[in-house]
């Protein structure tokens, strides 16, 4: 019954009883209930009362439904299930308003109602982008984009792009799609959010094998994507852009190429969609004697799969995201691990971080009419909540707490966690908790990192890394380690937006020189004054402080795909962001950032700049941005002939 072509229907004339049964027991009761409400109308349904539970010592809450009502639901469910009649139309616009408000009991703001609505995906096509009028076909003529980048936000905007109808390139520098996921193939690298958010919205029901998915899937989804959509025809792999250069007499871009054999060349192009991602540039460690060292070594980004680590003496250097995701996988196989953490991260506890979606549940998710759309909405009312812990609650630190309650709770129920964890290991406890709120940085996952940590093999040294020698790694004391392969977990060089690419915008100016005050920024994190016809997807405060990176990436791809079908339209040649709406904005935003906690108690992570600024996240609530981006606001720019 494994549905292995995404295409394919479900079997249903094979299942029987048991088998669905079995797929209600393990169901999302709450989304359940509300797809069976919408097929069947059943007054009970809507009485049951979904039950706020407080999670993580407060910090969160769970909406519940109790077991007898769940019961109940899947009862009706499997009374459904089996006479499977001729499914209703999908609910309209109102009826989601009401059921919405159904799944977690709370009044919606118009703006939930719009994000939650385009969540649904009951219209997949609610995302695009589109013409204000009919599609100019003339003034098409000769017109071209070209993304840069074959990853999430390239693919999302060359969709985009697709079905407006406008002429596009992608330029993809490495010799496969899949941006991040191409690079980051270290062992066990797997997405660390549900993976039911972590996905487009237009395309549906794709029958994933894991609620946390691998990096091959992660990459299989991307394939499928791209054949599906008919994408690969339009990529140029190997090319890597060196500059872009603004010509305002022609009103395009000139881009200067080169190709995987160092040839380069010119190609001119209307507009420019930078899709680069923000963790494109691996940073390596400013560590004395790094070069020195014989043995051997590589970036996490660039594993070499051909060399056997089993039975080795090991260094990780980096216990970030990615660091602590490896380290499970990699003490399994090493005669000995030296981890070398710098600074230790809050790790959180993930239930089911290696579960695989059954069979059961799978068809569950294709047959149940609404049912997907009910899951995939659930993911994203979790995730939501993470908003509330970020706020600086002034009264509260003025009594002496950090941040706000919910975040000292999140706190105390972390450190419980570790504790839990080290048993009487205090060494290790004392080492691992941190001396920062949770959410400075960017929270990790537990992908048995605590559990390895008490391997015999294993050994955790904290604070920074003195040198490396020929050898192996200095700790701070002056204590030499031998090893034979050093793995750098030192993350990315997050700061350098659209880094190595020099773009030169109106006058000749550079983005280094237009940023040069306090590092990158943009307007709505998309586009920057006198760089017109330059896009940015994954810009500077462009991280939503909640929502899955796809919905992201097909929101500000539907801003840009408008902006430029706007310009198109009008007969313009070139759209440029007013100069005095790119400063009230950035003003704006500043103040916004210092409510929140990356500033005031960061920890030199990537969520601040070098200048200390929150360059990476974007302040305001997920809603109150995505209101701004919703509809390109195209009285904010001005359009050249
Ligand atoms: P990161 O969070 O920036 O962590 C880099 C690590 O390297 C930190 O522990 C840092 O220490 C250490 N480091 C850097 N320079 C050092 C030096 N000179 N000496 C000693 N230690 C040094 O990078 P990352 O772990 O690659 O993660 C980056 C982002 O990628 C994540 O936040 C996440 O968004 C994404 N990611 C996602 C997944 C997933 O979905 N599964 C997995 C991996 C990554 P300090 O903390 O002291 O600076």
């Amino acid at each position: 019954m494994a549905n292995s072509n995404p295409n394919s229907p479900p079997e249903s004339s094979r299942i029987d009883v048991d088998f669905i049964m079995r797929a209600l027991k393990s169901a999302n009761v709450n989304a359940l209930r509300l797809a069976l409400y919408h097929q069947t109308k059943d007054p009970e349904l809507l009485d049951i009362k979904v039950n706020q539970v407080p999670l993580r010592g407060g910090a969160f809450i769970g909406y519940v439904i109790g077991e007898e009502e769940s019961d109940i639901i899947r009862a009706r469910a499997l009374t459904y299930l089996t006479s499977a009649p001729e499914p209703v139309a999908v609910p309209s616009r109102e009826e989601c308003n009401d059921y919405m408000q159904l799944f977690t009991g709370k009044v919606l703001t118009p703006s939930e109602q719009n994000y939650g609505y385009e969540e649904l995906a009951f219209d997949p096509l609610v995302r695009s982008a589109s013409w204000p009028q009919s599609r100019p076909a003339s003034r098409l003529k000769g017109f071209k984009v070209k993304i840069i980048g074959a990853g999430v936000s390239g693919l999302a905007m060359a969709i985009q792009l697709d079905r407006l109808g406008i002429d596009y390139e992608i330029i993809e520098r490495l010799n496969d799609i899949g941006g991040t996921w191409e690079i980051n193939n270290y062992p066990d690298a797997r997405v660390d959010i549900s993976t039911f958010l972590y996905q487009f919205k237009f395309e549906q029901k794709y029958p994933w094998k894991h609620y946390f998915a691998t990096q091959s899937e992660l990459k299989d989804y991307l394939n499928y994507i791209v054949d599906k959509y008919d994408l690969r025809k339009r990529i140029r792999f190997g090319i890597e852009m060196q500059s872009a250069r603004w010509d305002s007499e022609e009103s395009h871009w000139s881009l200067t190429l080169r190709d995987r054999n160092g040839a380069a060349c010119t190609e001119e192009c209307n507009a420019v969609v930078t899709a680069v991602g923000l963790f494109n540039t691996p940073k390596l460690p400013n560590i004395k004697g790094i070069e020195r060292f014989q043995g051997q070594m590589f970036h996490t980004t660039s594993w070499d799969h051909s060399y056997d680590y089993a039975g080795k003496r090991i260094a990780i250097i980096g216990t970030g995201s990615t660091g602590t995701q490896l380290m499970p996988r990699v003490a399994e196989a090493a005669g000995q691990l030296t981890v070398f953490q710098r600074t230790p991260n809050w790790i959180t506890p993930t239930p089911g971080y290696r579960r695989e979606v059954n069979e059961e549940s799978r068809w569950l998710l294709s047959a149940m009419p609404g049912y997907w759309n009910w899951f995939v909405y659930s993911s994203y009312i979790s995730e939501l909540q993470v908003q509330s812990l970020q706020v600086i609650d002034r009264e509260f630190e003025a009594s002496g707490g950090v941040v706000n309650e919910k975040n000292e709770s999140l706190a105390k129920a972390l450190k419980a966690y570790i504790q839990h964890k080290m048993g009487d290991r205090n060494d290790l406890y004392e080492k691992l908790v941190p001396n920062y709120p949770p959410l400075a940085r960017r929270l990790v996952v537990d992908n048995g990192f605590y559990d390895a940590l008490l391997r015999d093999n294993v050994e955790l040294v904290a604070g920074p890394v003195k040198e490396i020698t020929e050898s192996g790694v200095v700790d701070e004391s002056g204590r030499h380690y031998d090893v034979d392969l050093i793995v750098l977990a030192a993350g990315f060089d997050v700061g350098k937006y659209l880094s190595p690419v020099e773009y030169r915008g109106r006058n000749d100016v550079t983005l280094d020189k237009f940023w040069g005050k306090d590092g990158a920024r943009a307007y709505a994190s998309i586009t920057i004054p006198e760089f017109p016809n330059l896009f940015m997807m994954y810009g500077p405060n462009s991280m939503a402080r909640a929502g899955g990176f796809h919905s992201w990436a097909e929101i500000v791809g539907r801003y840009i795909g408008d902006l430029i079908a706007h310009m198109i339209d009008k007969g313009s040649r070139s759209v440029e962001v007013l100069p005095e709406v790119f400063q009230a904005y950035n003003d704006q935003m500043d103040k916004e950032s210092g409510e929140l906690l990356w500033e005031a108690h960061g920890q030199n992570g990537y969520y601040t700049n070098d200048h200390g600024r929150s360059g990476t996240n974007m302040p305001w609530p997920m809603h109150d941005f995505y209101e701004r981006v919703r509809k390109a606001d195209t009285c904010n720019f001005k359009f050249e002939k």
